[in-house]
C-alpha cells in the first residue's frame, strides 16, 4: 500500500540537522516533499538547497542579509518571505503536513509554537522550545490534537523504547550522555580549554552551539527538561549515564525490572528520518550497527562536580515556572560570550547559576513573561561578563 507523500517545511535547513533533513528527503523515494526551507545566514546554501528542492516558499530571517544578496540564482516558483512574520506565514501554509523545527535557540520557539497553533505535526530538534515553554507549548499541542515528534536522539529512543511497554508501567528514562570531548579532564584542564577543543566533538558532528553545550554537558541538562515536558515524566525519574560510544541512545526501565534501549551509530539522519516517517519505518541512509565487528559498550555515572551543568538540569526540571526559559537564555549568552573570547570555559556555567538564582521565580508565567526573561537573562549574563 503505496501512502500519500508527507509535506515538509524545515526551518534552519541550513544547519546541522537541517541539511541532514534534507538527506532524508533526498532518499525518501518521493514520500517526502519540501515546501518550505528557512535560513538566516547562509543564502549561498540556502540557494542551492533551493534549486535541489525546488519548495514553493523560502524564508530569510535575517533581512539585512536578504537585501544585499544576489537572488539570481534562486528558483522562480520558490516566494521569498522575511524574518519571523515569514516563518509564521510558511508554517501556517495549508499544504504543510510536518514543520521540522531545526533552528538553533529560543528563537526557535515561535515558528515552532505557530506551527502548533495551526496543528501542524513538528518534528522537533529545537530542544529549547520545550526548555523554555514546555508545559505552554505541550498543552497548545494538546488543545489543537498536533503531534510532537523528537528529534533530539536520546529522546527518540525514549519514544521508541516507550512503545513497548503501558505509560503507567514506566519507571524511569535513562538518557545517555556521550560525555563530550572533556569526560577525562580534570578541573583544573578544563579551566584551559580553547574553542577551538571545545568545537572538537568526539562522536558527533553538530552546529557550534550544541556541541559547546556538550562540552559543558549543559546540553544534558537541558535534555533532562526536554525530557520532563515532552513525556510528562516527574523530574526524579529521569536518569543520566555516561556512554561514551554514543550508540545506545537512551533507555526506558518499566516496573519488573526491563530496561529497552534503541542502538544505532550516531547519526543524526536516523532519528530525523524516523520523526518523519512515524509511524512508519523506512530504509535509512544511516550507517547500521555492525555487530560481527568487536565493539565496546561502556557505561559510567556522570560527574556533577566537574559537570556542574547537570545539577542545574535536575533543579530546572523540578523547578519550572521561569526558570527554564532564564537557565536556557543565560547559556545562549554565556556560551556566545565563551565562542567571543571574553569568557573562559569554565565560566559558562557559574554565569547560568548565577543568572538562574537572581531572577524573580513564577510558578505559571505567560509565554509573553517567558519571552520577556529570555531577553532580561541574556542581559544579566553581559552585566556579568562585564564584572
Ligand atoms: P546549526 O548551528 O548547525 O544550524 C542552526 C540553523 O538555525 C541554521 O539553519 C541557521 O541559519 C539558523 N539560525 C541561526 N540563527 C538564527 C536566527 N537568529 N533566526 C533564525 N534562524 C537562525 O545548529 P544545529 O543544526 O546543530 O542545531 C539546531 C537545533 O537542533 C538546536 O536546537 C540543537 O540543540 C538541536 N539539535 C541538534 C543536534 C545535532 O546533531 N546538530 C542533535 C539534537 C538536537 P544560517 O545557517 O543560515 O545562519
Ligand atoms: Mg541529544
Amino acid at each position: 500500500m503505496t501512502t500519500a507523500a508527507r509535506n515538509i517545511a524545515i526551518l534552519g535547513s541550513t544547519g546541522s540537522i537541517g541539511r541532514s533533513a534534507l538527506s532524508v528527503v533526498g532518499e525518501s523515494d518521493g514520500r517526502l516533499r519540501v515546501i518550505g526551507l528557512t535560513a538566516h545566514s547562509r543564502l549561498d546554501d540556502l540557494c542551492a538547497q533551493a534549486k535541489q528542492f525546488q519548495p514553493p516558499w523560502l524564508v530569510v530571517t535575517d533581512a539585512d542579509q536578504a537585501a544585499k544578496f544576489d537572488w539570481s540564482e534562486k528558483p522562480a516558483k520558490s516566494q521569498l518571505l522575511y524574518g519571523q512574520d515569514g516563518i509564521e506565514t510558511l508554517v501556517g501554509q495549508p499544504e504543510i503536513d510536518v514543520v521540522v523545527a531545526a533552528m538553533v535557540g529560543s528563537v526557535g520557539l515561535r515558528g515552532a509554537w505557530r506551527a502548533l497553533e495551526a496543528a501542524k505535526t513538528v518534528a522537533l530538534a529545537n530542544k529549547e522550545t520545550l526548555v523554555m515553554a514546555g508545559p505552554q507549548v505541550m498543552e497548545l499541542a494538546k488543545a489543537r490534537n498536533a503531534k510532537i515528534l523528537p528529534i533530539d536522539s536520546e529522546h527518540s529512543a525514549v519514544f521508541q523504547a516507550l512503545q513497548s511497554g503501558r505509560r503507567e508501567d514506566v519507571k524511569r528514562v535513562i538518557l545517555t550522555a556521550s560525555g563530550g570531548p572533556f569526560r577525562e579532564r580534570s578541573s583544573q584542564q578544563l579551566a584551559e580549554v580553547t574553542v577551538e577543543d571545545a568545537l572538537a566533538h568526539p562522536t558527533w558532528s553538530m552546529g557550534p552551539k550544541i556541541t559547546v553545550d556538550s562540552a559543558t554537558m549543559m546540553n544534558k541538562a537541558l535534555e533532562i527538561i526536554e525530557a520532563r515536558w515532552l513525556f510528562d515524566l516527574e523530574p526524579d525519574q529521569i536518569d543520566v549515564v555516561v556512554h561514551p560510544q554514543s550508540i545506545v541512545h537512551s533507555m526506558v526501565e518499566f516496573r519488573d525490572g526491563s530496561v529497552i534501549a534503541q542502538l544505532s551509530p550516531p547519526d543524526m539522519k536516523l532519528p530525523i528520518q524516523y520523526a518523519l516517517s512515524y509511524p512508519e519505518r523506512w530504509e535509512c541512509p544511516s550507517p547500521r550497527l555492525d555487530l560481527t565487528e568487536a565493539m565496546q559498550l561502556d557505561f559510567e555515572p556522570p560527574d556533577e562536580e566537574r559537570f556542574p551543568a547537570l545539577r542545574l538540569g535536575h533543579e530546572v526540571a523540578a523547578a519550572g515556572g521561569t526558570t527554564g526559559a532564564v537557565l536556557n537564555a543565560a547559556n545562549e549568552a554565556a556560551v556566545q560570550s565563551f565562542l567571543d573570547g571574553q569568557i573562559p570555559f569554565t565560566e559558562i556555567v557559574p554565569a547560568c547559576r548565577s543568572v538562574l538564582d537572581g531572577h524573580h521565580f513564577e510558578a505559571k508565567p505567560s509565554l509573553e513573561k517567558l519571552i520577556e526573561l529570555d531577553g532580561w537573562a541574556r542581559q544579566e549574563v553581559t552585566r556579568w561578563v562585564c564584572t
